[in-house]
């Protein structure tokens, strides 16, 4: 039994994260679900839904039970008529509507999510910098593809998806030694690739030099990066998620 939204945290409103916090939580879930449930993978993966999860609820928790204390603060002020102090601490409540960072700055970390040996990022409330480290968010990058112009974020639909920006036939190969039983589809980005780039951010955004690729599940968030074109050697971490996406 998996809880999931309000029945799982309950968030003061204060900030709006209640229901942003919920969708989070099935988004991380239910391609899970799906994958167990259609024998792609173990039911172990399950367990990570917890581990992702966990510590961006409490996150979200801490910064609107802060939002609320501000709220509350205002309304103190107010009812005492000191229009200064109001002011003040009306100006002070920029960050709770300038929250970016804290709505898609998270990132996970489990055994779905290989790391890259890269230092984690320092994520503050008010700044969301893109970023491809595994378990973060692939970053937004508008592509030119046949059926016209697409966001990154729609090809993380339904599948593990390889973003390269070669053919991908090299890196696919590397990948099914890692994961012989993986099913993922493979995506160029570059001028004779499947999308074009149209701003030629895709290194830069992606954290990669030419000849690098990075896997996104199907939720999005990176699941393993190679900054280039050398292929990674077998770590403790390639091989604990191996077993976890062996069906
Ligand atoms: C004043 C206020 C302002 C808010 N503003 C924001 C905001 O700006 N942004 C934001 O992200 N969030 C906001 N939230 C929070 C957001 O509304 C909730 O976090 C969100 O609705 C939770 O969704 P949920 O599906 O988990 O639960 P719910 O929306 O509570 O859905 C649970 C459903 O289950 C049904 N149910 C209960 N028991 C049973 C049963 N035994 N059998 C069948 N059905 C049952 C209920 O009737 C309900 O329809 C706000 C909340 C409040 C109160």
């Amino acid at each position: 039994m998996f809880l999931a939204g309000d029945a799982a945290h309950l968030l003061t409103p204060a900030g709006g994260y209640g229901l942003q916090t919920g969708i989070e939580d099935v988004h991380n879930l239910c391609w899970k679900l799906a994958f167990v449930l259609r024998g792609k993978m173990p039911e172990e993966i399950l367990d990570t839904y917890h581990e992702e999860r966990f510590p961006t609820v409490q996150s979200n928790m801490d910064w609107s039970r802060n939002n609320q204390k501000g709220y509350s603060a205002i309304i103190g002020a107010g009812k005492s008529g000191d229009r200064k102090k109001l002011q003040e601490l009306i100006s002070s409540q920029w960050p709770v509507l300038n929250s970016i960072g804290q709505d898609i700055g998270f990132s996970y970390e489990s055994d779905l999510v290989v790391p890259d040996g890269t230092e984690a990022l320092a994520i503050t409330a008010t700044h969301y910098l893109p970023n491809a480290r595994p378990g973060s968010r692939a970053p937004h990058l508008w592509l030119q593809g046949p059926e016209g112009v697409i966001s990154t974020i729609d090809l993380f639909v339904d599948a593990f998806t390889l973003l390269t920006d070669g053919d991908g036939e090299s890196w696919s190969k590397e990948l099914l030694k890692m994961h012989p039983s993986l099913v993922f589809r493979c995506v160029s980005i570059g001028e004779k690739g499947d999308y074009r780039d149209i701003n030629h951010d895709f290194h830069a955004l992606y954290g990669i030099e030419r000849g690098g690729a990075v896997l996104v599940r199907p939720d999005g968030h990176v699941y393993w990066r190679s900054l280039n074109a050398a292929a990674p050697t077998t770590s403790e971490e390639v091989g604990r998620s191996s077993n976890l996406l062996m069906a």
